[in-house]
């Protein structure tokens, strides 16, 4: 060995890590002399941060150089053998830590499924070294004997072997006495799936053996019973080379008629052994033979060519198809291609009631190279995607927004279908990102194509098209012989005048949900409110049912029987008379979805109806549930909230009915008409999609005469798009500026006032009166007993520096936080708040 080598390995290693916490910056451990041939970027470990808080970290970065202001800790434990993230990964972390003014440990924390992280559970072992069993109880003797009969156990295991719920005295007891010990077991979330599986033991798996074994036990015909069940699985037993090792058939699933004693003796006798199986968790595609692929019509084929074209100069394209236009199909051509020439895809829908359809549509094309990421996916679930990517086994992920975090390292094209949806957006926690932006970044990295879909589009997106910086192709016709729908306003002041409205239902909506009835068509109704009634009221005293924690009212909930707050989640018994002046004439005050739905079924007594809104669909398969039932006919009205609005493509439904609409215009703030005309539009987009009947929409309004109305009866995309784009270039909003909105959140409202302005007049002093508006109280000032003021900064695209202006805010929102006299205080940053 020459002198060299032997310095080189005197050397000691460091490691910058990620670590999940909000903490600007990365932190440094030491690595242990036998992890340092292994440990490589991307790979977890586990490190202690703090006094005892034991975490999942990701290695950025191996050196040499130890940390000059601390001593650094060594890694605690190596969890990967190869990169788990990937470097394109690292570098969007730290991207969309910079763009949205968060910690890279935020994202990570975010990125990373919880089942990839670890966890550590305390666990009780007996002291070997202990021998005063005489200074024990009876009860401590009795609990002592369990633990050395198990070896390892939790609190909770020992508890129910000692069939006593709280054994934590008992437990401080024994450790006092320095009977049991505590430790902690570190281990990742993760845990595979398996079940119990039965097979031949080994010896018996030559065929000789096999013979003389069957030959002993000839009189016991239930064992042989089994034994011959077992090998008539094996088509070809006979067949010398066949390897009984690799046939595992679950004898115990199919055993109902086979003797369990009988198959107990076999496994006594060593003849059977049990094994454990892994199994997937993720639902298996249909066979590949089974696969289809789709024939586009002319317009889709045209599109999918200028697609492929404009993708020549352009990296993101915009795919403004009416609905109905068979998008999708187009989605499915492109894929085809792309996955042709060995580049991943990624495909991006904003909501999981979509998946249900969608995800049906491709898997019959694609089969199993396609994973699937969605919001109801457990943390298993999504760490065998996570894996599955990183091994190879999918080419293709269809998911929802968190789905941009996956390990991709080859990505060739991204589609963010329904682009213009605000569920992209993540608002809490951090990183407040919007999937769509981080998908173009994405590509980006990944010189991928990004291809945004949408029958209506964001105006940042279509300006972005109409500008050239983006590719921008149209479809306007509907695929097939189906055309849009045709419209119907009602106006309910005038209804209500001649005596023609029920209960919410204007005479003309109920006449026609009749009539589809009657022919066997469905009907769609939307609310975009859940619960019964929005708020009770006193006819008495005017008394409002409020939340004790939020600046909201309380929504009654019938089938529950209870008020829930929407903010905070309070929840409180439904009051039988006025808890202010004791009348009982209290009321319900406005409607939602389960208004709609009661009230339908007393004045249609016929009607099926199933109501699809938050509250209905919380049960991993509750969505998939209603839409096969509405698609299988079992259902005539479905009602609900937005969720019924989008992507969704049943057959049967020829008619849509809106309710307080107005609503939706009328909101305050700046997206509102973009907004309710998307959302019209997509809803409207449900009726009429096969040529069988033309689709109608009804709608329901005090206000017919509004512009916006006619827009959406035309179809007009372009003349909302013209005024809209009018009007936020005239007030110096998005697409022309950016925005930043800060929140000041504190329990104290002259606190968060008082921050909130010094946090104003110096942003303003930095930055002029033109970009900083506020502090102003938003729309619900009060959330978790916590005030709220708004401070928003608009910076012009061009004129502004973006990262150093965020530098800048950044500081101030430091300076106030710094300020200790604010206890609790907290400062939210949202970039690009939608
Ligand atoms: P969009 O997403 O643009 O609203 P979809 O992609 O859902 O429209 O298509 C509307 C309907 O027309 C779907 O039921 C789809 O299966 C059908 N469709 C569209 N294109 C084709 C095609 N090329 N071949 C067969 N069916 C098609
Ligand atoms: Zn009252
Ligand atoms: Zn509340």
């Amino acid at each position: 060995m020459n002198q060299e080598s032997l310095f080189e390995e005197e050397i000691t290693l460091f490691a910058d890590v990620i670590l999940p916490v909000p903490v600007p910056r990365l932190f440094t451990y030491r690595v242990p002399r036998e992890m340092s041939a292994d440990l490589v970027r991307g790979c977890r470990v586990v490190v202690q941060f703090g006094k005892n808080r034991v975490l999942t970290a990701l290695v950025e970065r191996i050196h040499d150089t130890p940390p000059t202001h601390y001593t650094a800790k060594y890694i605690l434990e190596l969890l990967d053998q190869q990169p788990l993230v990937t470097s394109f990964q690292i570098a969007l972390f730290k991207w969309m830590a910079e763009y949205y003014m968060c910690a890279v440990g935020e994202v990570f924390n975010v990125a990373l499924p919880s089942g990839l992280k670890i966890t550590n559970q305390s666990k009780i072992q007996f002291n070997p070294d202990f021998d005063y069993p005489e200074l024990l109880t009876q009860e401590e003797s009795f609990l002592m004997e369990e633990v050395k009969r198990h070896g390892m156990l939790t609190y909770e295991e020992l508890g129910r072997l000692a069939e006593r719920k709280n054994v934590t005295s008992l437990i401080k007891s024994l450790i006092s006495k320095r009977a049991i010990i505590i430790f902690e077991e570190i281990k990742e979330k993760y845990q595979p799936k398996t079940i119990a599986k039965i097979r031949l033991a080994s010896p018996y798996q030559e065929t000789e053996k096999l013979e003389e074994l069957v030959k002993s036990i000839e009189k016991n015909t239930k064992q042989l019973d089994i034994i011959f069940r077992y090998l008539s699985y094996q088509p070809v037993f006979n067949n010398p080379e066949l390897n009984l090792k690799g046939v595992e058939k679950s004898i115990f699933t199919q055993s109902d008629s086979l003797s369990a004693s009988a198959l107990a003796t076999l496994i006594r006798k060593g003849i059977f052994e049990q094994f454990e199986a892994k199994v997937s968790r993720i639902a298996d595609a249909p066979p590949t033979e089974a696969l289809q692929s789709v024939e586009l019509s002319p317009g889709q084929q045209k599109a999918s060519e200028q697609i492929h074209e404009l993708f020549k100069e352009k990296s993101v394209v915009l795919l403004h198809g009416i609905t109905g236009s068979g998008k999708t199909e187009v989605f499915i051509d492109l894929i085809s291609k792309a996955l042709r020439s060995d580049v991943q895809v990624l495909y991006l829908l904003p909501e999981i009631a979509l998946t249900t359809q969608i995800v049906s549509r491709l898997q019959k094309v694609f089969g199993n190279k396609m994973g699937i990421y969605h919001s109801k996916f457990s943390d298993n679930e999504r760490v065998e995607v996570w894996k599955g990517l990183v091994e190879g086994k999918f080419q293709f992920v269809i998911g929802v927004r968190s789905a941009i975090f996956l390990p991709f390292d080859n990505l060739g094209l991204i589609i963010v279908d329904e682009e213009h949806e605000s569920s992209y957006k993540q608002y809490d926690p951090a990183p407040r990102y919007h999937a769509r932006d981080v998908a173009v970044m994405l590509g980006f990295m990944h010189k991928a194509k990004v291809l945004l879909g949408s029958a209506t589009p964001s105006l940042e997106s279509y300006y972005n098209a109409r500008s050239g910086q983006y590719g921008l192709v149209t479809m306007t016709e509907r695929y097939g012989a189906a055309t849009l729908p045709d419209f119907v306003l009602i106006d309910m002041k005038q209804e209500k005048k001649k005596g023609n409205v029920k209960e919410e239902f204007s005479t003309i909506l109920l006449d026609s949900i009749k009539k589809n009835i009657q022919n066997g068509e469905q009907s769609i109704l939307f609310q975009n409110r859940r619960g019964y009634a929005p708020w009770l009221q006193c006819e008495d005293c005017d008394w409002i049912s409020a939340c004790q924690n939020c600046d909201v009212t309380l929504t009654y909930h019938m089938r529950e029987a209870e008020l829930r707050c929407h903010y905070c989640g309070h929840r409180e018994a439904v009051p039988r008379t006025c808890p202010h002046c004791g009348s009982a004439r209290v009321r319900t005050m406005g409607y939602g979805t389960e208004k709609i739905e009661s009230q339908l079924e007393i004045l249609v007594p016929e009607v099926r109806v199933q109501r699809m809104d938050l509250d209905t669909t919380r049960s991993k398969n509750a969505y998939s549930t209603i839409i096969r039932n509405f698609e299988e006919n079992n259902v005539d009205v479905l009602v609900g909230t937005q969720m019924v609005t989008k992507g969704l493509d049943f057959d049967n439904v020829s008619m849509v009915g809106v309710f307080d609409v107005d609503r939706l215009i009328n909101f305050p703030e700046f997206r509102a008409t973009e907004r309710a005309f998307q959302l019209m539009t997509q809803v409207s987009g449900r009726a009429g999609r096969r040529a069988k009947t033309k689709g109608k929409v009804l709608i329901q309004t005090s206000n017919p005469g509004q512009e916006i109305l006619q827009w959406i009866i035309a179809g007009d995309y372009n003349a909302m798009y013209q005024t809209e784009i009018a009007e936020r270039a005239g007030f110096g909003y998005p697409p022309f500026t950016r925005l930043i909105k800060l929140t000041v959140k504190h329990e104290d409202l002259d606190t968060a006032l008082q921050a909130a302005k010094i946090l104003a007049a110096g942003l303003t002093e930095q930055l002029g009166k033109t970009r900083v508006l506020g502090p102003e109280a938003p729309l619900v000032n009060r959330v978790r007993n916590r005030f709220l003021l708004d401070i928003l900064i608009k910076l012009e695209r061009e004129k502004v520096n973006f990262r150093a202006v965020k530098s800048l805010i950044q500081e101030r929102v430091n300076e106030i936080l710094a300020d200790k006299t604010r206890k609790h205080l907290q400062i939210v940053i949202d970039v690009d708040p939608a």
